[in-house]
């Protein structure tokens, strides 16, 4: 398989060259673990931690380490649950973050990707200022095989339309529900309330199931800022990081996790529709470490 973009494997292959682990091992990796986005914080915590694996079961071998090293990320990632909560009918699920990210295109891989489980899916275009936005969602709902509720005017509330695509999918029995967002990060305050209005109209109807966090893995540790006030004011139940194909920050994804002690849930990997995964941290974890 070809290697991944923020695979860590090439940073490490010089050091787990090496036929012993010295003080220099340590350098290279700490120097790797930084490179790719784990954080100041981060990278000390695991190397303390590794540090005092190896002096524990006595090793000098380099691949020692390394499975080590693979281990102790799975682990951490493994510490919050990735599953998705979906067993609602309807399944609501708010899809929130800034413009750019790729919300837009997340939806429509992840309406796609529901549809390949058999379910039915309505999306609901709740960000009406962008009739760009609308017509973009419009165009991945079909390609999608899933249905949509559009405003019926620019500028419609988005709350409004939220309650249209929930009432849609209670009538016709529509299973899944996903709504897209504003993402207008100028008007912070404003974009906020917009959520929590949202959120309340919805729940006049069914409990939302899931709110997902949309981050750009190439921001890395600058996402996080972002991330902030999202976690704090919209409920966000799980993390979606998406262009980690063209990013070389593979720690960010256990940085944000532990930072944001909220679990990632989905990943995307690609412009295309197929290009969405859920997350599993063995898999990654020995994707990242080799
Ligand atoms: P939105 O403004 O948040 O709705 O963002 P869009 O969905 O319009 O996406 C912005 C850009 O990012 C588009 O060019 C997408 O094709 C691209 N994009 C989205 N997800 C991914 C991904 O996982 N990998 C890559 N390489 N590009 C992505």
């Amino acid at each position: 398989m070809a290697e991944k973009s923020w695979s860590l494997s090439g940073a490490l292959r010089g050091m787990f060259s090496r036929e012993t682990i010295t003080e220099e091992t340590w350098d290279d990796l700490e120097a790797a673990l930084i490179t790719a986005d784990f954080g100041p914080d981060l990278t000390e915590t695991l190397i303390d931690q590794l540090r005092a694996q190896v002096a524990k079961y006595a090793t000098t071998d380099p691949k020692d380490l390394r499975r080590m090293l693979r281990e102790t990320v799975e682990e951490r990632l493994s510490a919050l649950d990735s599953t998705l909560t979906l067993s609602e009918r309807p399944a609501v699920i708010l899809v929130v973050g800034v413009n750019g990210v790729g919300k837009t295109t997340t939806i429509g891989k992840f309406a796609r990707f529901l549809r390949s489980y058999d379910r039915s899916v309505v999306v609901g275009a709740a960000d009406t200022f962008r009739a760009a936005a609308v017509e973009q969602l419009a165009t991945w709902a079909d390609r999608a095989g899933a249905q949509i509720v559009r405003p019926q005017h620019e500028g419609q509330d988005p709350a409004s339309v939220a309650f249209q695509t929930v009432q849609f999918a209670v009538e016709t029995g529509t299973e899944m529900v996903i709504i897209d967002t504003a993402g207008r990060l100028q008007t912070k305050g404003g974009l906020m309330d917009e959520l929590g209005k949202i959120r309340r109209v919805i729940e006049k109807q069914a409990p939302v199931s899931e709110v997902l966090l949309v981050l750009d893995a190439t921001t890395g540790q600058n996402g996080l800022a972002q991330a902030e006030a999202f976690i704090q004011h919209a409920g966000v139940t799980g993390l979606v990081l998406t262009k980690l194909d063209g990013s070389a920050k593979g720690g960010f994804v256990l940085a944000v996790q532990e930072k944001t002690g909220i679990p990632i849930k989905l990943v995307g990997q690609g412009e295309a529709i197929g290009d969405l995964t859920g997350f599993t941290p063995h898999v990654f974890a020995q994707q990242l470490v080799g």
